[in-house]
């Protein structure tokens, strides 16, 4: 199923989309439903594959009388509600990012182990907002499309083997760093976390739609010229191993949300760099997750 949070009357709603493109408001057919139905993405991604199954059941049921409209036509939010409980990122997870990661600024120390660092919840926006660039805090605003994968079972000492029982499901992430930030503080944190930067969506696929995660391509364009193109395949450590060496020292929760890593050509390795301005339309796609679109605003615009 593919499913989406978008706005009602001021609320946030569940959506699940049809193939046609037409959307069933989950929220308002739970919130008429005898049973005790969640009413928030969150709920249903707590529920995890009993979710997806429950979802599937009442849409057969009475989905039909809870037609919205075509998802087009809908104002889509961050699939997760504007605050998902944890952004885990992994950093230099394609060895083509990394070739051209050195180029730019030198050699870089690439463990055999997964690097990760953490985005704040705060930067993340929806599939199609705007995102504000401001001088004063960055003229170095790059792209990096990439593969989130969306816990729905947590747990402590996940075996690779069984890891991917664990995923509720995935989407696109745009992790949007800000270059002079970020390099300037010997700590990725910051720069990863500007208020609103990286949009997430559109939808959340859940897993039984995407058999494999790693046989995906991604793209990303800006201003429709394509800057990256790749596929998960290529990841160094794939979804399961980063699932099972996570939760080795953490215990994984419903809703934490993993960012895989962004393969070659972002603007930091480009000859002469390039950098979202305001004014720029940045999109990103992976391979049966959907495509957002953001414009790139001067702040205050
Ligand atoms: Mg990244």
């Amino acid at each position: 199923m593919r499913l989406c949070s978008f706005l009602s009357d001021g609320l946030t709603h569940v959506g699940v989309v049809d193939a046609d493109d037409s959307v069933i408001d989950i929220t308002r057919l739970s919130g008429s439903h005898t049973d005790d139905l969640p009413l928030t993405m969150s709920g249903w991604v707590e529920l995890g594959i009993n979710g997806i199954e429950r979802l599937r059941q009442i849409c057969e049921q009475n989905g039909s009388d809870h037609v919205v409209g075509k998802v087009g036509d809908l104002e889509l939010v961050a699939p997760m509600g504007r605050l998902p409980r944890n952004v885990i990122c992994v950093g230099v997870n394609y060895r083509e990012h990394i070739e051209e990661s050195e180029r730019a600024v030198g050699e870089i120390e690439v463990p055999d182990v997964p690097v990760y660092f953490t985005k704040d919840v705060r930067s993340i926006c929806g599939p199609f907002d705007d995102i504000a660039s401001d001088d004063r805090i960055s003229t170095q605003l790059d792209w990096e499309v990439e593969l989130a994968v969306i816990i729905g079972r947590g747990g402590r000492g996940i075996r690779s083997v069984d890891a991917l029982e664990h995923v509720f499901g995935y989407a696109v992430l745009n992790d949007v760093s800000a270059r002079d930030v970020q390099l300037s503080r010997n700590q990725w944190w910051k720069g990863k976390s500007i208020e609103g930067s990286s949009p997430l969506g559109p939808f959340v696929v859940t897993r039984d739609e995407i058999p494999d995660p790693q046989d995906l391509e991604l793209r990303c364009w800006v201003d429709g010229v394509e800057k990256q193109r790749s596929r998960t395949n290529l990841m160094i450590h794939d979804v399961a191993a980063l699932i099972s060496d996570l939760s080795r020292t953490l215990t994984l929760e419903p809703g934490d949300v993993i960012s895989t890593g962004t393969p070659a050509g972002v603007g930091l390795a480009r000859t002469p760099q390039e950098w979202l301005r305001p004014g720029s339309v940045l999109e990103s796609e992976i391979t049966g997750l959907g495509r957002q679109r953001n414009r790139i605003i001067e702040l205050g615009e």
